[in-house]
């Protein structure tokens, strides 16, 4: 009897124990009036070590999760500074939840699609790497490679498209990355949606001749797993060894790059925020990092996919553009409204700015390394936050209904941003 009871007990809280870190966790929308209000509630926001999920700008309410016990002092302390706060998650626990609900849902009823991922579902890591080793056999246009192993031990794979094999220097490169940020799953479809179009429809034949591309589909896999497994808005890396006792893990993979390194970021390890030793402390950002460096001479455009803001930023994270920041932000503008004529109504129209000028100053990031070692065109690409029919799924949560529609609209942008290296890449200015 002892022993039914307490099965039954383990296998209750077994299910139950997955979201329940969440119970009692809200979700505050900050607005803020003018950029010193924005730095002090962010200030205020790394200093109790919140995880912050989409900064407040003057223009651009934020989003923060608080834990319980949190919410009145942090009330309190955002009405001294001026700004406004409004709940928008009483419980966090009930939406992620809610998210399960619908994915799982949405995936029994996952129609086969032979050769190809479905659009209805967020694959896992396992078979993200299958489809692409079958893609790898089935077309010559296709390597799969690992660009080395993550902390745990996990191949950090991407994959080559090129109808020459990268032999031809006179080609351009443009690299797509996905999952820098552990929990930011709508960005997965964005990569995978490039390659069926890259190498299995060939809707573009253009860019697939005249272009090599580099996808990697899961930077971060360590994460990625993770925030499936156990932890829903696990956001950086598993690395271990940041405090003595192991308390807090991981390190913010798009602040670990060396640019800035360590100017606004934090160095407390349990900060969502938190930099790393130093910069490229992490296998994951020197995977990125490996990656861009060998296709250096020839890489034309960078576009790192997070979730969420509907946003496409460029650098650098100091506020301070690069020379040729007025193309940045004519192309950035050129995908966002190539995005824009396909998006669904309900979502707003995309943004463009410099990160720092939009944003608060951040440092280390993927985006500006890659800009700063001479990438032209390097951006961080927002998707927009999810919100369902009653509105209850919120930031980076994935209404499964929108899977599809976010590859479909983001590869508009890309296709844009792909046909404007073609036109404008450096080898043709020489
Ligand atoms: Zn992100």
């Amino acid at each position: 009897m002892f022993k039914t009871v307490l099965l039954f007990t383990l296998c209750f809280s077994f299910s139950l124990a997955k979201h329940e870190h969440y119970d009692g966790y809200v979700v505050y929308k900050i607005t803020v009036s003018d950029k010193q209000q924005a730095e002090r509630v962010y200030a205020l926001e790394n200093e109790l070590l919140f995880d912050v999920w989409s900064y407040a700008a003057p223009s651009i309410p934020g989003l923060v999760l608080v834990p319980g016990p949190m919410r009145e002092r942090f009330q309190t302390e955002v009405g001294n500074i001026g700004a406004q706060y409004e709940l928008q998650v009483d419980n966090v626990k009930e939406v992620v939840e809610l998210e399960e609900k619908l994915l799982t849902t949405a995936a029994s009823r996952s129609k086969k699609r032979p050769g190809r991922l479905s659009f209805d579902k967020i694959h896992r890591y396992a078979e993200v790497n299958s489809f692409l080793d079958d893609l790898a056999e089935k077309y010559d246009t296709v390597t799969v490679v690992s660009a080395g192993k993550s902390f745990e031990g996990r191949d950090i794979r991407y994959l080559k498209i090129s109808t020459t094999n990268f032999q031809d220097t006179n080609k351009p490169v443009i690299m797509l990355q996905s999952l820098l940020h552990a929990r930011e799953w709508v960005t997965l479809p964005v990569t995978l949606y490039a390659i069926e179009k890259l190498v299995i429809d060939i809707t573009d034949r253009d860019l697939v001749d005249n272009i090599d591309w580099i996808i990697l589909p899961i930077a971060n896999p360590d994460g990625y797993e993770f925030s499936h497994e156990h932890i829903r808005f696990w956001r950086k890396t598993r690395s271990t060894g940041h405090t003595i006792t192991n308390l807090c893990v991981g390190v913010d993979l798009n602040r670990n790059f060396d640019y800035n390194f360590g100017r606004w970021s934090s160095d407390i390890a349990c900060s969502e925020a938190y930099h790393g030793k130093g910069p490229f402390s992490e296998p994951e950002s020197q995977a990125v990092r490996n990656i861009v460096l060998e296709h250096l001479n020839r890489m034309e455009l960078y576009f790192d996919v997070h979730s969420y803001g509907s946003i496409i930023l460029y650098g650098f994270g100091d506020g301070i553009l690069p020379p040729n920041g007025l193309t940045l932000n004519l192309v950035g503008v050129k995908m966002a409204q190539a995005i824009d004529a396909v998006k669904w109504p309900s979502k707003p129209n995309y943004l463009v700015g410099n990160l720092g000028l939009t944003f608060s100053n951040v440092s280390g990031t993927a985006m500006d390394y890659v800009q700063g070692i001479g990438v032209p065109l390097s951006y961080i690409h927002e998707m927009p936050a999810h919100n369902n029919e009653n509105n209850s799924l919120t930031g980076t949560l994935v209404d499964p209904n929108y899977i599809e529609q976010a590859g479909y609209e983001t590869w508009e942008g890309i296709n844009v941003g792909a046909r404007w290296v073609l036109q404008n890449a450096r080898r043709n200015k020489h």
